[in-house]
């Protein structure tokens, strides 16, 4: 058994997050959670605080900070074991760069946890890697500043978890391509003239995972998987075309790593993501995990297939992004958060999710950014083009679709 390890978990309000704290909270004895971060979600910051004893709280907004006091005030935790509570960007990055800690959960949704993750990677930290943003936004970036600290990212997401563990079959130069499957998302079968009218809450009803509301759209548009294609090039330095997608809607094989000589090493597990956050905690070590296992003995079939990219032109835009190389992926990723909003809020159609992105990626030009802070802006600037594309198109849209403000995951 390893030396206990210190933990700032950002996001520990979401999917991941709460996945993380379950997978923690059954081994106390390996797990101390030193800081929790998260966006406004209050009710549950104070049960976490109140089970898992943090040092430190980090909230979105002054509101959130000062609502979380009120919660905790009501809650009758005594004050002498509150934790600090502080607010905002700096905060963050003080919680993951924490001298204390030496394990951070990237679970923030979007460029919110950036900052602090580059930074926590910069000093040396291992990280568990499930933001996407930090790779497809700043690959570069980030995969540079772990090269100079000497850190490991070790991904959560299923697909890239799935090959780090394929990838420890053989060696680097052994392998010809990686193979990440898809589910296909919940409009695998949908025929193209019907993919107009499906409404958000058609496509927040993912098949397979539960997961937060933007990566279960993005999984409809297979988006998700264009992200991902573009993550794994930089998590383990390969080309575009060396990474191939493809679908297979059980959801079981999560990678496949193919050596030259035509051997193809796949990861199987259930799908619980408690399985790769566990492992990210765990390498080069394994745990018992609390998932399901794989029973061979119940008769069952995977299948396999391509993708249809006439469908799906996001997993296209994905790779388009991925060869034009620079800032390209950094706009490809704020256009979609826009679009994929704009879609939810009943403002665009499905299928304009790739057109708001594909129209964004044409007008907004690609540059080399040398900093975080030039990634943001970069990011800041394709969002608003984005918006300015989707406020062109909803003035289009002869029936407005009808919003979901009240679907949770
Ligand atoms: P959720 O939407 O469930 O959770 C997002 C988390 O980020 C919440 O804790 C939220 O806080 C927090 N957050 C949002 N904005 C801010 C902000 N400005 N400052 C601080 N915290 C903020 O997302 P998921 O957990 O599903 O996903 C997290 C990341 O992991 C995403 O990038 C996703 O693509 C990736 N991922 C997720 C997978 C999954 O199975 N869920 C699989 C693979 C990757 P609050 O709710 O309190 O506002
Ligand atoms: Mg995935």
């Amino acid at each position: 058994m390893g030396r206990l390890k210190t933990l700032t978990l950002l996001g520990s309000t979401g999917s991941i997050g709460v996945s993380t704290l379950d997978v923690v909270g059954r081994h106390p004895e390996l797990y101390r959670v030193r800081a929790l971060v998260a966006g406004s979600n209050v009710d549950l910051l104070v049960q976490q605080i109140q089970r898992f004893r943090p040092q430190v709280v980090v909230t979105a907004t002054k509101e959130s900070h000062e609502s979380l006091i009120n919660r905790l005030r009501e809650s009758g935790l005594s004050r002498g074991i509150w934790p600090d509570l502080s607010w905002g960007a700096k905060a963050r990055v003080d919680a993951a760069i924490d001298p204390e800690v030496d394990f951070v959960m990237s679970a923030i949704v979007g460029v919110a946890g950036l900052e602090a993750t580059y930074e926590a990677i910069r000093r040396g930290k291992r990280i568990g890697l499930a933001n996407k943003e930090v790779l497809v936004a700043s690959g570069q970036l980030v995969i540079e500043a772990a090269r100079e600290s000497g850190t490991e990212l070790i991904p959560v997401d299923s697909e890239h978890n799935g090959a780090h563990q394929c990838l420890r079959a053989g060696k680097r130069s052994e392998v010809a391509r990686l193979i990440l499957t898809a589910s296909g998302g919940p409009f695998r079968e949908t025929p193209a003239d019907k993919l107009a009218s499906v409404t958000p809450a058609d496509a927040l009803n993912h098949p397979t995972w539960k997961m937060g509301r933007r990566i279960t759209i993005d999984s409809a548009t297979l988006m998700n998987k264009g992200f991902e294609v573009i993550e794994a090039c930089w998590l383990f330095g390969l080309s575009a075309d060396e990474v191939d997608v493809v679908v297979h809607p059980q959801s079981s094989v999560h990678a496949m790593v193919e050596y030259t000589d035509g051997s193809v090493i796949a990861q199987i597990s259930a799908t619980d993501m408690r399985m790769p956050i566990q492992y990210a905690l765990t390498y080069p070590a394994r745990e018992p995990a609390p998932v399901p296992r794989i029973d061979w003995t119940e008769a069952r079939s995977w299948t396999f297939s391509a993708p249809d990219r006439k469908r799906f032109p996001a997993l296209r835009l994905a790779y388009e992004a991925l060869r034009a190389g620079g800032s390209a992926a950094c706009t490809l990723n704020a256009a979609d958060e826009i679009a994929v909003e704009a879609f939810l809020a009943g403002q665009i159609s499905f299928p304009s999710i790739a057109e708001v992105v594909e129209e964004t990626l044409g007008r907004v030009p690609v540059r080399q950014a040398a900093s975080v802070q030039e990634i943001l802006d970069i990011d800041e600037q394709s969002r608003s083009t984005a918006r300015k594309i989707v406020r062109e198109r909803a003035g289009n849209i002869p029936q407005r679709r009808q919003p979901v403000e009240a679907y949770f995951l």
